[in-house]
């Protein structure tokens, strides 16, 4: 069974490959390379909804590091 995700742009739940995900590490987000990686963990279905999450003040310093990852 594939795990469903939330996007954390646009709140569309879609399975988790479709999704990429993100970690936050010492106050900045990257790119998930591994399956599991420690911390609090985002995902997002688009780099238009990682350029929305980069102005949302939820996620700080969730910018230009992480978009150019994508
Ligand atoms: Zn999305």
């Amino acid at each position: 069974m594939i795990p469903q995700r939330t996007c954390v742009g646009c709140r569309t739940v879609l399975p988790q490959p479709a999704l990429r995900r993100f970690t936050r590490r010492a106050g900045r987000w990257f790119a998930d390379t591994g399956l599991r990686s420690e911390g609090r963990g985002a995902y997002l279905c688009s780099r238009r909804c990682a350029e929305r999450v980069a102005k949302n003040k939820r996620y700080p310093g969730f910018s230009v590091e992480a978009l150019v990852q994508w």
